[in-house]
């Protein structure tokens, strides 16, 4: 149907410019019989008159008048017109002629050749349009032929049975050009429709590119645009932007428990909802997984990015229907404003995720505001990740030493390395915070070998009977072969794998228990002690002791702080104390700060005992010369704690 519409318009397209030498042919033809049968051409009522008049007309309304036309109904009914018109002067001119060669016999050859000639040009004025082009022959052409053979002589026959074979090969080379015409339109009708299939597959793919597919809200990539445009702009009338970050608590476990397809449902539920509130002000985005983000351009108010942050937590907690089921999740939700530190859109989205993390950190299901204090914090982070990645870090670090003292004979028996680092930039930074950093750049284990091997340099000044106990991070142990460099390190400095213990914290074990009890084996095998720091702080603490065997178990510091007032800690820890020793391992009491804590250590069965009333962390030379151990007699402080 499409394809006969363009035909049609294609036709009348071509006709318009063709129809006018049509006209004109056939009152040439026309004038010529007129003249030629004696006529005067400019009698004012005669047929050629009447007919010239017509032409005429007709002529200039195709040139003058006949306007280019999209329009298939007007273009068909033009066509048909014309179609008509042409039947009618055939018609006209083919009765008008057959009544001249009866009149004029005399004449009859040169009639018939203006006849023909005018049948002829119009059928080629008609040429495009190959059906209406038969006409003149058909009304005119061929009677006028068979006409000619009608007349006497050989000649008129021989003229006659030529003519009709020439209107005949004519007739045939119309069809071939109507056919020819045909596959073109259809040609290009085909071409067109492919075209715009490619511009529109290529309007789709860019489309596509700026969406995700699942729930059809923009992408990471799309956002990241608009951020970009927009923060090279600046910030608009209502303040700076606001972008949000929030990811569903809960999503993961939804998705294991019912399947992907019930996940699917929830992410597109959450995106529609999400939406349905903001999208009228603000751009809705997914950024992969189950994380979504909202960016509002022109900015919020305060009260605004408060509504805004509770609201999107609200919409996540509805539940979500799924196969006759109710799914429940929630959401944790970041916010940040662009501000004049907001340099480029990494920044921007750095602070939102930062204010995520910090929303997930403290209460699930909330939402937090970037602020100038998580500003600062995440500046101070920014230049410990430096400083530890250049290795100016591990330049400034040292190590302090602590000692654990055995209860039962007063003498010290391990010192605890604990790493310092007072940085010219930055002031003090706790190990804590530092071996945090560390560990989630991945450069924990050549930074705590660094330190190990400060440590063991110090070792060398100790008496024998002093060991080393040192730290070692979880993720260290997490890397393969870590146990071979540990005992390398040491071999380089000399020192029996007696003296060295090794603390390793529950955490550690909790992240990859499998490999970090094959390196600690490793480590056990190669002959060093290895102790279970932090006991209790976190979980799973008894099933270790099964699979994994420990000579030492330091019990958490926080097991301690408050014993002296709370029975039921005293109690707890009583139980602690044996459960080590069903272990098969000797338990130290951390964090002992007070005479009375020590004695209750003892009392309850520890057999080792550490803490800032027994002796601070304190560089190797001062904690040799607190403990006696330069030379001069050994001076215990277990003594005077118990005389306190
Ligand atoms: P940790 O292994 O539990 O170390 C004991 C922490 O308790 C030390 O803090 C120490 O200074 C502190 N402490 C000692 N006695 C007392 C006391 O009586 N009361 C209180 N409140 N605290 C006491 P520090 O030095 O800040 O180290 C913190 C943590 O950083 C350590 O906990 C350890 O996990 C880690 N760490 C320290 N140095 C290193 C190291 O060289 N390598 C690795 N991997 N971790 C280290
Ligand atoms: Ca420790
Ligand atoms: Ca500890």
């Amino acid at each position: 149907m499409r394809e006969q519409r363009e035909q049609v318009l294609r036709t009348f397209e071509n006709l318009r410019k063709q129809i006018p030498l049509l006209y004109a042919v056939t009152l040439v033809n026309a004038v010529g019989v007129h003249l030629a049968t004696g006529g005067n051409a400019f009698e004012w009522f005669s047929p050629l008159t009447l007919l010239g008049a017509l032409l005429l007309w007709r002529m200039i309304f195709w040139i003058v008048f006949q306007r280019p036309t999209h329009e298939f109904r007007v273009a068909r009914r033009e066509l048909v017109k014309m179609v008509c018109f042409t039947a009618l002067l055939g018609v006209g001119f083919s009765l008008w002629v057959q009544s001249l060669l009866t009149q004029y016999p005399d004449k009859s050859l040169t009639i018939l050749l203006y006849s023909l000639l005018a049948a002829l040009g119009a059928a080629y004025g008609l040429s495009s349009f190959p059906r209406a082009a038969l006409l003149p022959l058909i009304i005119m052409g061929f009677p006028l032929a068979v006409r000619v053979f009608l007349m006497e002589g050989h000649a008129a026959k021989g003229i006659g049975v030529s003519l009709v074979l020439v209107l005949g090969l004519f007739t045939w080379l119309l069809q071939v050009h109507s056919r020819a015409l045909t596959g073109l339109v259809s040609g290009q009708i085909a071409l067109g429709r492919e075209r715009n299939r490619a511009v529109a597959a290529e309007l789709e793919a860019v489309k596509r590119a700026d969406e995700d597919a699942l729930t059809g809200l923009a992408n990471r990539g799309r956002l990241v645009r608009e951020i970009r445009d927009h923060l090279v702009r600046g910030p608009g009338p209502g303040g700076g932007s606001v972008l949000a970050i929030c990811d569903l608590d809960g999503f993961k476990s939804a998705n294991d428990a019912f399947g992907h397809a019930a996940g699917d449902q929830i992410l597109k539920e959450f995106a529609t909802r999400l939406q349905r509130e903001f999208a009228d002000r603000a751009l809705v985005a997914r950024l992969g997984g189950d994380e979504f983000s909202i960016f509002w351009k022109d900015g919020l108010s305060g009260d605004q990015i408060e509504e805004v942050g509770s609201r999107v937590c609200e919409l996540a907690s509805k539940p979500v229907a799924w196969d006759g089921k109710e799914l429940s999740v929630g959401a944790s939700c970041g916010l940040t404003e662009a501000g004049p530190y907001t340099s480029s859109e990494s920044e921007f989205f750095r602070q939102a995720d930062s204010a995520l993390y910090k929303a997930k950190a403290s209460l699930r299901g909330h939402w937090h505001l970037y602020d100038q204090p998580q500003f600062e914090a995440d500046q101070r982070r920014a230049n410990i990740e430096k400083l530890i990645l250049s290795g100016s870090a591990a330049e400034q670090m040292y190590v302090v030493f602590q000692p654990i003292f055995c209860v039962e004979t007063g003498q010290p028996v391990f010192a605890e390395a604990l790493a310092r680092w007072d940085s010219p930039d930055l002031g003090l930074v706790a190990p804590d915070e530092f071996i945090r950093i560390a560990e989630k750049l991945g450069v924990i284990d050549r930074l705590n070998e660094d330190l190990l091997d400060k440590a063991l340099t110090s070792v060398a000044d100790w008496p024998t009977n002093l060991a080393l106990s040192f730290n070692l991070s979880a993720m260290q142990l997490g890397r393969s072969a870590s146990a071979e460099r540990i005992r390398d390190i040491v071999r380089a400095h000399s020192l029996p794998p007696e003296r060295v213990q090794f603390e390793i914290t529950e955490t550690a074990l909790l992240t990859d228990l499998e490999h970090a009890a094959k390196e600690l084996k490793k480590l056990s095998g190669f002959g060093f002690t290895i102790a279970l720091d932090d006991f209790g702080s976190g979980y799973a603490s008894v099933s270790y002791l099964t699979e994994l065997s420990f000579e030492t178990i330091k019990l958490d510091g926080s097991l301690i702080d408050n014993v002296l007032e709370n029975e039921r800690a005293r109690q707890i820890l009583l139980g602690l104390v044996d459960l080590c020793h069903a272990a098969g391992a000797q338990c130290v009491a951390e964090h002992i700060e007070t005479a009375d804590q020590y004695r209750l250590a003892r009392a309850m069965g520890c057999d080792f005992v550490q803490g800032f009333c027994l002796g601070k962390p304190t560089t190797s030379e001062k904690m040799l010369e607190a403990l006696g151990l330069e030379g001069g007699p050994s001076r215990s402080p277990l003594g005077r704690a118990t005389k306190d």
